[in-house]
């Protein structure tokens, strides 16, 4: 079939729950992919910071062949082997203690949300149910991340909404503060809001957070769906606070394209589970774990961590360049490689623009351009998207 022809069957078939962009991606490489036309692209998206190893890395694709030859799916009824080796992975590099396995972000924030309210239920004082959350916020599509999400235009048409969220403006700690009443047991934040407009809190405001939950004993959930796995230079980005969450929650690049999300806990949390509590039948899944092994291990191994740091300070630096030669830059924003560009217009046209181009980014919030590239890239491909973002803005 024709391009054309299987876009009209895709809107035939398909329901209509995303804004596509006209076109079919095939294959991918590294940074690159390739749509239907033999057309070659620079991802700079990456899946919406999936891919962070880039496209069909060789060792997670070997892992992921061989473990399907040898087992693929097994019930949670019995002990899998590669999920001890995973979460064992991600308990020795990280705060956390216990680990449960999901398959999206969304259901790791469930996931999350139920440990909160089920601690809050067995260990403290009261009647204790409500999560804090943050405006401007993005937890997920399920309708309780979707309550969680402080921002309306998720919520409209979808009401009731379950109970027990309160929304306060992210980076206020005076705001929070006020919000928490006898009935919160936590606080639930992105350390750096991703879908918010790649919002980056003011330096000591995660620490005054913790210290908040410590004085009141609530619980601090980070949800680190998108930070996380290195995106932010450090492998999570709460490290760089120098705090700790009591259960944060990762998906996104935790399998680089294979579903596969993780709920973490300290042990004193996560004990409040118990056979029962909890469950997912692909959780935790045998080609999932495979993948989630090999993406770990490469994290740690191959200086993906230092490139992150090393090609997002010279895109912002480059970025920068543009700002001013083009007045349209309000303000670029952050960190490693999560960065995102604030426009004085709207940001689908460059979308666009630089799709015809050959560089795939997005648009969050109207007018955000949202760079999360594989952290694999290189000075060249940096230099590559910043010669077509000059041509598009030159002729704005
Ligand atoms: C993408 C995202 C989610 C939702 O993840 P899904 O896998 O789409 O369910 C939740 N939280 C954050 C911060 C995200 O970026």
């Amino acid at each position: 079939m024709k391009t054309e022809e299987l876009i009209s069957a895709s809107n035939e078939f398909i329901m209509n729950t995303y804004g596509r962009l006209p076109v079919i991606l095939v294959r991918g490489d590294g940074v690159r992919v390739w749509d239907s036309d033999g057309r070659e692209y620079i991802d700079f998206l990456a899946g919406i910071a999936v891919c962070s190893l880039g496209h069909s890395h060789a060792r997670v694709v070997n892992a992921i062949k061989e473990q399907a030859e040898v087992l693929t799916h097994v019930s949670n009824i019995y002990h899998i082997e590669p999920q001890i080796r995973m979460a064992r992975l991600l308990v020795e590099n990280s705060f956390a203690d216990k680990v449960f396995f999901c398959n999206s972000g969304a259901e790791a924030n469930e996931a999350a949300i139920k440990l909160a309210r089920k601690y809050a239920h067995e260990r403290m004082k009261g009647n204790k149910y409500e999560i804090i959350t943050m405006k401007n916020s993005f937890h997920g599509r399920t309708l309780t991340t979707v309550a969680a999400t402080g921002q309306e235009k998720f919520h409209h048409g979808f009401e009731p909404l379950p109970k027990g969220f309160k929304y306060v403006p992210f980076d206020d700690i005076d705001a929070l503060e006020g919000a928490i009443s006898e009935k919160t047991c936590g606080i639930m934040l992105e350390p750096i809001q991703g879908e918010g407009g790649v919002r980056i809190p003011s330096t000591d405001y995660l620490a005054r957070v913790r210290r908040l939950c410590d004085e009141k004993g609530i619980l601090l959930l980070f949800d680190e769906v998108q930070t996380g796995m290195g995106r932010t230079g450090d492998l999570f980005a709460y490290e760089k606070s120098g705090i700790e969450p009591d259960i944060m929650t990762l998906a996104k690049a935790l399998g680089n394209g294979f579903p596969l999300g993780a709920m973490l806990a300290k042990n004193e949390v996560a004990s409040a589970f118990e056979p029962g509590s909890h469950a997912s039948t692909f959780g935790g899944n045998l080609l999932a774990m495979a993948a989630g092994i090999a993406v770990m291990e490469t994290m740690l191994q191959d200086g993906i961590l230092e490139n992150c740091r090393e090609q997002g300070a010279y895109f912002v630096e480059r970025l920068e360049g543009l700002k001013t030669k083009y007045p349209v830059i309000r303000e670029i924003r952050g960190r490693g490689l999560m960065i995102g560009v604030e426009l004085s217009c709207e940001g689908g046209g460059i979308v666009h623009e630089a799709l015809k181009k050959g560089v795939l980014m997005n648009c969050t919030c109207g007018n955000v351009l949202r760079f999360v590239p594989p952290l694999v890239i290189t000075g060249e491909d940096v230099d590559s998207v910043i010669d077509v973002l000059d041509e598009i803005l030159e002729r704005l």
